[in-house]
Formats: C-alpha cells, sequence, structure tokens
C-alpha cells in the first residue's frame, strides 16, 4: 500500500511546536508523510485507502540511541559493572555468526513490538544483524565493538566494521546505516580512533563508542591516560558532531561544554545506569547546555528491556527523586528524547524523529482503550494523554507500527517474518551459547 490516509487519531507531532492534534488525519505517499491536520479539513479522495484509528494515538517511531543485541538476560544480575564487564565478554568469546543472527533478531523483534522503529547496535558479526534488521524492516544503525588491543580479538576487528559499510551501509532503501564503531577507551588503541574518524569523514558516517559511564571507570582511565575520558576521546579527535558517546554519567561542568562546544551527542540510558549502580547522569545539565541527548536501552543484558517507555517514565522519575523536585524531567521533554532528541543524536532528524510533512512515515499507534490509559482528558495539547503516554503507557500497548510508511507490525503481529520462528531460534541458540560460554574462565577485570 503506496498511499493511505491515517484517520481520527490524536496525533503528537513532537514538531518544534510540539503540535498535538486532538483529530487528526495523516496522509502517507511513497514512505513520506505527504500532509497532516485536523479532520476536519481533509480533503483527500475518498477511493484513498484509510485506516480509521478510532481515536487511538499516532507518535513518531522510537528511537533507541544505544543498544546491544545479546542472547543474555536476567543472567548477569547483582553485579557493579566492573564485576559484570567480565561475565559479558564471555558470551562474545563464546559465540558464532548465528548467534548474532539469532541474537539481533530477538532484540529488534522485542524492539519493534514495544514501539522502537528505529535502533542504534552495538555488536560483533554485524553483517548478520544488518541482515536480520533487513528482514523484519526495522531501522537499524550499526556500529561495531571494534577492539584491537591484545587480547579483546573477540570483539569486532577495524576491517569488519570497514566491510560491514561496503556490504550494508545504506541497504534496506537507507535504513541500514553503517557507524565507525569502538568498544572502550581500554580496547581500542589510538590508531583505532584515528582511523573511526578517517572514515567517518570519507563515507560521512558517524562514530559511536561508550564513556564515562561509572566513577571507578573513569578513575582507572585517569590513571592509564594521565586525563579524563572526554580529554582523552578529545585528543584522539573523535569529538564532534557526528559522535554520539553512550552514557557519560560522570561529566563534570567543563566536559558538558566541550560535549556542547563540540556539538558531540549523548546517548542517555538511565535503566541501565542505575542497575549496574553507574549512577545518575546530569542530563538537565546537558539539555540546558544544548547537547543532543537521546535515550538508550542499553540492551536486554543490562537494562534488562528494551521498552522505551519504561525508559521515559523512569529517566523522568530519576531526576526527580535525586533533586527532590517534581518540575524536573516533565514528559514533554522524555517524549521528545524518545523520538526527535533521538534522531538529531543519530543525525537522522531530517528524515525522521517527528510527523512532519515531507519526513519518512516511521511512526506508531498506540491503542488508548486500555484500563492503564484511561481516562483520557484531550485539549488541544495533548492534555493528560501526553502525560498517560510517558508514564502509563507500555510497549505492548503499541497497536501497530510503520517504518517508511511499510506497515512492520499489525494489531501486535508482526508482517514480514514468523515470529514464533525466531522465538525458537532464539532460545535454542541461547541455549548452546551458556553452554560453550560457561566452560570459558572469565577475564579477571576490565583492564585486563
Ligand atoms: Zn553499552
Amino acid at each position: 500500500m503506496d498511499a493511505f490516509v491515517i484517520t481520527h487519531a490524536v496525533i503528537f507531532t513532537v514538531d518544534s511546536r510540539n503540535w498535538v492534534i486532538p483529530d487528526g488525519y495523516l496522509h502517507v505517499d511513497k514512505g513520506r508523510i505527504m500532509s497532516l491536520g485536523s479532520m476536519e479539513g481533509l480533503k483527500l479522495p475518498d477511493d484513498l485507502p484509510r485506516i480509521d484509528f478510532n481515536g487511538d494515538a499516532l507518535l513518531p517511531g522510537l528511537i533507541d540511541c544505544h543498544s546491544h543485541s545479546s542472547l543474555m538476560r536476567g543472567v548477569t544480575e547483582n553485579l557493579a559493572l566492573m564485576e559484570w564487564l567480565p561475565l559479558y565478554q564471555r558470551e562474545f568469546r563464546a559465540m558464532t555468526a548465528e548467534d548474532a543472527k539469532c541474537a539481533a533478531q530477538l532484540v529488534y523483534l522485542e524492539a519493534l513490538k514495544s514501539g522502537t522503529t528505529c535502533i542504534m547496535d552495538m555488536y560483533r558479526f554485524m553483517d548478520q544483524c544488518g541482515d536480520a534488521a533487513l528482514e523484519l524492516g526495522i531501522r537499524a544503525n550499526l556500529a561495531p565493538y571494534v577492539a584491537d588491543m591484545p587480547g579483546k580479538d573477540f570483539f569486532s576487528t577495524v576491517a569488519e566494521n570497514e566491510a560491514l559499510i561496503e556490504s550494508h551501509h545504506d541497504a534496506g532503501g537507507g535504513r541500514i546505516k553503517v557507524w565507525m564503531g569502538l568498544e572502550h577507551l581500554f580496547y581500542c588503541s589510538s590508531g583505532a580512533y584515528h582511523n573511526a574518524v578517517a572514515r567517518a569523514r570519507e563515507y560521512g558516517i558517524g562514530i559511536h563508542t561508550h564513556a564515562c559511564e561509572q566513577s571507578a571507570e573513569e578513575q582507572a582511565v585517569t590513571e592509564h591516560f594521565g586525563k579524563r575520558s572526554i580529554a582523552q576521546l578529545e585528543e584522539y579527535g573523535v569529538l564532534g558532531e557526528s559522535t554520539l558517546l553512550a552514557h557519560c554519567v560522570w561529566l563534570n561542568d567543563d566536559e558538558i561544554k566541550l560535549l556542547a562546544d563540540t556539538g558531540t551527542a549523548v546517548a542517555h540510558c538511565p535503566v541501565s545506569n542505575a542497575k549496574l549502580a553507574s549512577g545518575i547522569a546530569r542530563t538537565p545539565e546537558m539539555l540546558e547546555a544544548g547537547l543532543r541527548v537521546g535515550l538508550g536501552s542499553d540492551g536486554n543484558v543490562c537494562n534488562n528491556s528494551l521498552d522505551l517507555f519504561e525508559e521515559m517514565k523512569f529517566g523522568s522519575l530519576i531526576q526527580k527523586a535525586n533533586r527532590l523536585d517534581p518540575t524536573s524531567m516533565p514528559a514533554q521533554t522524555l517524549l521528545r528524547m524518545a523520538t526527535i532528541e533521538g534522531a538529531r543524536a543519530l543525525n537522522l532528524d531530517r528524515e525522521i524523529g517527528s510527523l512532519e510533512v515531507g519526513k519518512r512515515a516511521d511512526m506508531i499507534r498506540v491503542g488508548l482503550n486500555t484500563p492503564n490509559l484511561a481516562p483520557i482528558l484531550l485539549d488541544a495539547s495533548g492534555g493528560n494523554l501526553l502525560w498517560n503516554l510517558v508514564f502509563s503507557a507500555r510497549g505492548s500497548d503499541v497497536h501497530s507500527a510503520w517504518v517508511d510508511g511499510e506497515l512492520l507490525m499489525e494489531n501486535r503481529r508482526v508482517t514480514r517474518i514468523d515470529e514464533q520462528k525466531w522465538l525458537q531460534q532464539a532460545q535454542a541458540g541461547a541455549q548452546k551459547l551458556y553452554e560453550r560460554a560457561s566452560q570459558l574462565d572469565a577475564p579477571a577485570s576490565m583492564t585486563n
């Protein structure tokens, strides 16, 4: 269905004015939004296929700016980051390309079914991840876990990253983007950073890496390099408008200013940061400084959910509780971070992130006829529905999802692939992987 019109939807455009249309229509043709507005202004031909939302909400598809495909969930619990990392690495040493495919299938399926239409994934064997995304139809940004320090050969190589650009960048009509990925300062040589900067420029692509996640990590970085993470990344020439840093929990004022001055973006992962006892990122200060800040789940292994509705709620509540300030991080801010700000962080905001004429039709329908979202008191700016969507909705309330105007999930059923088959493959793959991984010793700490 190339052209269709959605009718009788409560449309949250998340444009620059946060325009809400209480009873609206949205017209899609060839994957892009052609027009939208109030139902009274609808003047489209009657023979155009119509999807009557019957008062359900239409939002831009959610954007997960930092995730990791994985077959691990609920198996590395009650551990701090430094204790947890070696166990996580064991999965990498034991895994095969087939495991990567199963993991990406599982993760992208969970993401899409909870309303995420665009994901940034960092993993190994990412040609497999790219293929999984192409099969499901989700928009995916792939940043391999590149590590080139001795003993880290169980991650990805620079050569694999470069091959992935050739094989998958802009595949699926542009739905797949390949980035230069770098695991962490301890795992990558200066050459890997310099190469990433050169390749990013050459291909016009982004750079994605972890930074400044934990206090103990920051201390270890300072001891090893003689400077803090952000300063070291600056020295490597990595900071800039095409770079996205995950976490950034322990930024000081100068570092926030440096990221703002260089236009560097941040993927904020509040649930993962809380779960791994990393701390609470200074998100309000980052936003105040004008940083581009998107939301990230950090994947099933350290979250343990990919539901960005949870991430929005938690990202707001943790700041309110920590600052004893109920006005901190309101619903509108979180909805923007999960959509248009995420698109800005990924440099995709000209194409996606809001519902505006000319943009790609990446969008979700949230069913409102459910106890956890009632009652609804609508007004011209969304009334209580804005708060209900951010604080009361769940990923399972997402009824349908489109990418490029293509219906990828309808009434909770994914359209392109056999969901049960993918789940069975993930289950069987995980059991074999755990068995192989359990026979390996975990390295003792992050720095060795
Ligand atoms: Zn991560």
